[in-house]
This record gives C-alpha cells, sequence and structure tokens, in this order.
C-alpha cells in the first residue's frame, strides 16, 4: 500500500486513461513554481497587500471612464505580478502538454494570464481570463500579439490608447480585469467543455473566482440524462470544491510533483492495455 497520495494519483490516472473527454481547468497555483506569485495561497499578493486587491477592483471601472490614462499607468508601474514575458512553464506545466498527447486531456481551460500554457506547447487551450501577452479589442473581439502594437512610440506620440487595425476600436489587454464581463467566445467554449467533459482534472485554484468556478459546477450538476463528472482536484490546500463536496477527492501538493507522476502512471497503464 503506497502513501494516501500515491494512492490518489494512481486512481486519478486510472481516471483519466479510461476517460472519454478529459479537461483540465488550471489557476495561479500552477504557475507558483515557475516564481509567478499567487493571489490568495500563503504568500500571495493579495494575502500579502489587501490594498493591492482594492486597487485591482478599480481598475476595469478606470479603464472605462479613461482609457489613454488607464493604458499610460500600465506602461510606466510594473503589474502587481511583475514582467509576465519573462517566466517559464514548471513540470505541471510540461505533464499537462504530455497528458494532451497522450489522448488523456482534451482541452486546458486556464484562469492564468501569464501565456505559460502557451509557450509549454498546450494545444487545445482556452485562457478564460486573456492573457497579459495579447491585446483585445473591446468592439470586435479581435486579438493581437502585443508586438503587433508599438505602445511606448504611441505613448511619446500622446496616441494612446491604441485602436483596432479591423474596426477602430478601442484595443486593451487581453487579461480580464475585475469586473469585465468574460469575452464571450471563450466564456461560451469553456461552458461547452464543462457539459461536455467526463473527467475535470482541477489544479492550483482557490475556486472562489466567479463565473470560472461555476465551471467544476456545471460537470457536477450536469442534467439528469448524463451522468455528473468525476472532479478532482490538485491543490495545495483544500478548497470550497473540496468543503462542497464538488470534487470527488484531493491530491494535497505540489502540481509540479504531482502531474509528472499521474504522467508516468497514465503511461504504464497505456503500456499494459
Ligand atoms: P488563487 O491565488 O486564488 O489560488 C491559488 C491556489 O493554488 C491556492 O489555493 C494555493 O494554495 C494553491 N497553490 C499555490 N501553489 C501551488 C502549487 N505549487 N501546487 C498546487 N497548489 C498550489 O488563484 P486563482 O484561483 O487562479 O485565482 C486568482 C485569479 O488571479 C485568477 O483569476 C487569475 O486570472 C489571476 N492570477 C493569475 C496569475 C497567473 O497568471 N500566473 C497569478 C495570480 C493571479
Amino acid at each position: 500500500m503506497g502513501s494516501p497520495a500515491e494512492d490518489l494519483i494512481k486512481k486519478a490516472a486510472r481516471d483519466l486513461a479510461n476517460s472519454h473527454h478529459a479537461i483540465a481547468l488550471t489557476g495561479a497555483g500552477i504557475s507558483t513554481e515557475s516564481g509567478i506569485p499567487d493571489f490568495r495561497g500563503p504568500s500571495g499578493v493579495w494575502t500579502k497587500n489587501p490594498e493591492a486587491e482594492r486597487r485591482a477592483y478599480r481598475s476595469y471601472e478606470r479603464f472605462l471612464e479613461d482609457p489613454a490614462g488607464w493604458w499610460e499607468e500600465r506602461l510606466t508601474s510594473p503589474g502587481v505580478l511583475g514582467d509576465l514575458g519573462s517566466f517559464q512553464p514548471n513540470r505541471g506545466h510540461y505533464a499537462l502538454v504530455e497528458l494532451e498527447q497522450l489522448g488523456a486531456l482534451k482541452c486546458v481551460i486556464t484562469q492564468n494570464v501569464d501565456g505559460l500554457h502557451e509557450k509549454a506547447g498546450t494545444r487545445n487551450l482556452l485562457e478564460y481570463h486573456g492573457s497579459t501577452l495579447k491585446l483585445r479589442c473591446t468592439s470586435c473581439g479581435s486579438r493581437f500579439r502585443r508586438e503587433e502594437f508599438d505602445l511606448d512610440r504611441l505613448m511619446r506620440d500622446k496616441q494612446l490608447p491604441p485602436h483596432c487595425g479591423r474596426c477602430g476600436g478601442i484595443v486593451k489587454t487581453d487579461g480580464v480585469a475585475f469586473g469585465e464581463p468574460i469575452p464571450s467566445d471563450v466564456a461560451r467554449r469553456s461552458l461547452e467543455e464543462a457539459r461536455k467533459c467526463d473527467v475535470m482534472l482541477i489544479c492550483g485554484t482557490s475556486a472562489v473566482v466567479y463565473p470560472f468556478a461555476n465551471l467544476p459546477r456545471t460537470a457536477k450538476q450536469r442534467g439528469a440524462a448524463a451522468v455528473a463528472a468525476t472532479i478532482i482536484e490538485v491543490n495545495a490546500e483544500p478548497t470550497p470544491l473540496t468543503q462542497e463536496g464538488i470534487s470527488d477527492y484531493l491530491i494535497q501538493g505540489k502540481t509540479g510533483q504531482i502531474l509528472p507522476r499521474m504522467v508516468e502512471e497514465v503511461k504504464g497503464l497505456r503500456a499494459k492495455s
């Protein structure tokens, strides 16, 4: 008999290997081992600086009132998470890529805005809260790589905010601010995935930010005809999903250690079958 976590890792590997449509949901916890702090963990940005949280809640309102001033502020002061373009994926991100390549995971829906799943190579990816490495038109929803705009020149020439080359609308970062609606394309596709999945692997999220936190509930409460999805959490600590019995089981620990072990187990099961 192995340790409780080892037994649960094996159980999760069996659930993934036997699934028809498994998906993963991720949050800031999967990126802490890349050096990016989370918000609500013991060393989280909000935990250590509640005033930064209060300021963040006002950010979208400020963008609507004064897009040029909002952009200038962003370009001249460091973001709460630092320069996200400089971080690299860790073993947790790569494990999800391997699960996708093994066919044991069909989609990753992330709340993270750091672009690390894309950098690691996940192919079917939904960035629920957008990506700070991209920009998005607030009118037509078109997305652009950040490099497509010379933001510093626009600031020097007093031409902020940037405008969309397709429709002329105002462009902001793709990262979804508090109070900003989730872009409709990602919201719709994420809901479809949550309704369709038979296994949901939730990694490194406190699951308190809505509407993202509704996705596990949707998977759990599928219509009477469908069997509820099996919901697995991998997290450093229990969450409301654990406490409310939304997740079937919690594997407590670090995603960078647990997910690679899960990959080994799935490979072992595949080799046997
Ligand atoms: P959160 O900060 O609310 O919760 C993170 C959870 O992960 C906590 O329960 C913490 O204990 C756990 N955790 C931390 N390190 C872990 C590890 N190595 N292994 C397993 N678990 C670990 O994060 P959230 O639920 O994603 O909500 C925060 C919101 O802020 C999100 O919407 C996200 O957009 C944004 N955010 C993004 C980033 C990023 O892009 N990297 C970082 C911070 C916040």
